[in-house]
């Protein structure tokens, strides 16, 4: 559920009109609820409220400070994949005893970085970053503590590039080899090795997945303990569904009622890592029509935001909803569909101006009819929709605002030209 809905045939984000935002600031332009953020986080908390849970947002998700602020102020913790997004959170208040770090490819910089803010978990990856993080913490006169990442080999029926907990991906270590890597490491002094971390891959649209991964951990821990091994949490990573379709995914509610009775009464304490399923739906991207255009039996609405201020379309074949944020009556939408089919709707292409045909939002998509200068909404726009923009064709990044009631504030200013080449002096 989210805070954007049509009344009297206007877009809304909470109890602002969309289009007095645009009015004033310009488009494309991302419009976030505040309300939206703490309502997800809130349920999230409630769901697991039986275990000692500690929620991590994932910091790649959606980062602005401003949004990692008020999100640490309602209890959140974060999880980050980056030096860069250990600042975001520093910068923003975050606690870094709520904050864990997972990554591949962590650099020494990185590392060092993180044990000096003293972070609750380093997630590791592999033996080399093990030995790595021993070295530095040695040096460091650092004593972190550290969870391994494995791989419980389930496959969360997602895209191939958003599957990250199957065999033969890049991340974590298999499940038969984590008893070596204990072996090896669990003793260590420096680095206590005292969790297991794992991340089956994003948007997940079932609830099975995670309950196949849970049950593999706990066989692992089990076996963990019985060699020795104090276990005192697990992570499960992030990757919960969000609803891109109204409906379509399962609630943490739901999550929560297949995972709490496996873990509970086992002497974990539980980590989670949401991204999508707390940002996605807190943002619309709002762009206006610059032209239609028919090419053979295509019909386009070529619009003013393109791939690079959004690339999940082109990237991972992702559904956005698209709707005019000023609709007649009879255009009102019942719910955010791709197969949503209301009478007098024209079947179009919505595209942006960048040089290149992956360059779309939409293809072959019922749309009420509009015109050159209408607005239109690209909803469920807040994960990886601005963290993953980029300024490409030399295209300043839009600017986002967050709304709070029927107030609104820009929390990031649309970049100027002279942004694109202050570096390049
Ligand atoms: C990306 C990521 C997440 C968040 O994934 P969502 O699909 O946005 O929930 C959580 N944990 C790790 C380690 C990640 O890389």
């Amino acid at each position: 559920m989210d805070y954007f809905n049509y009344k009297n045939g206007k877009l809304f984000a909470e109890n602002t009109d969309v289009e007095r935002i645009t009015a004033e600031i310009g488009t494309p332009v991302y419009i976030y609820s505040k309300a939206t953020f703490k309502e997800h986080l809130q349920k999230i908390k409630e769901a697991y409220s039986e275990l000692d849970t500690t929620i991590c947002y994932s910091v790649k998700a959606c980062g602005n400070i401003n949004i990692l602020k008020f999100m640490a102020d309602a209890g959140s913790g974060f999880d980050i994949v980056s030096g860069g997004e250990l600042y975001r959170v520093l910068q923003a208040g975050g606690e870094p005893s709520k904050t864990v770090y997972a990554g591949v490819g962590k650099t020494d910089r990185e590392i060092i970085e993180a044990l000096n803010a003293q972070i609750s978990y380093f997630n590791i990856e592999s033996e080399a970053e093990m030995e790595n993080l021993i070295r530095l913490a040695t040096q460091q006169r650092k004593q972190p503590k550290a969870a391994l990442r494995i791989n419980p080999d389930v496959d969360p029926k997602t895209h191939t590039y958003t599957t990250t907990g199957k065999k033969e991906t890049k991340f974590g270590v298999d499940i038969e080899r984590a008893r070596k890597v204990f072996a090896d490491y669990g003793k260590n002094k420096t680095v206590k090795l005292c969790a297991i971390h794992i991340h089956l891959g994003s948007a997940g649209k079932t609830v099975e997945p995670y309950v196949e991964a849970v049950e593999k951990t706990l066989v692992l821990i089990n076996q963990l303990r019985s060699d020795g091994f104090a276990i005192e949490a697990v992570d499960m990573g992030g990757g919960y569904g969000a609803d891109y379709t109204t409906g379509t995914s399962p609630t943490a509610a739901d999550y929560a009622a297949a995972i709490v009775p496996l873990l509970a009464g086992k002497n974990l304490k539980l980590i989670l890592e949401p991204g999508a399923s707390i940002a996605a739906n807190t943002a619309i991207l709002v762009t206006q029509v610059l032209y239609l255009k028919s090419s053979g039996s295509k019909k386009y609405v070529i619009v003013d935001a393109a791939m690079n201020d959004l690339i999940r379309p082109p990237l991972y074949g992702a559904f956005h909803f698209i709707w005019p944020t000023k609709v007649d009556k009879k255009f009102i939408p019942t719910r955010r569909d791709r197969d949503l089919q209301l009478t007098g709707t024209d079947v179009v292409d919505v595209v942006g101006p960048v040089c290149e045909s992956a360059d779309f939002f939409a293809q072959d998509r019922a749309l009420p009819p509009v015109k050159r200068g209408d607005f239109v909404s690209i909803f469920t726009a807040g994960a990886y929709g601005f963290t993953m923009s980029s300024n490409y064709n030399a295209r300043p990044r839009p600017a986002e605002v967050l709304v709070d009631g029927s107030k609104f504030s820009i929390i990031r200013k649309r970049e100027t030209y002279e942004d694109l080449t202050s570096l390049e002096k």
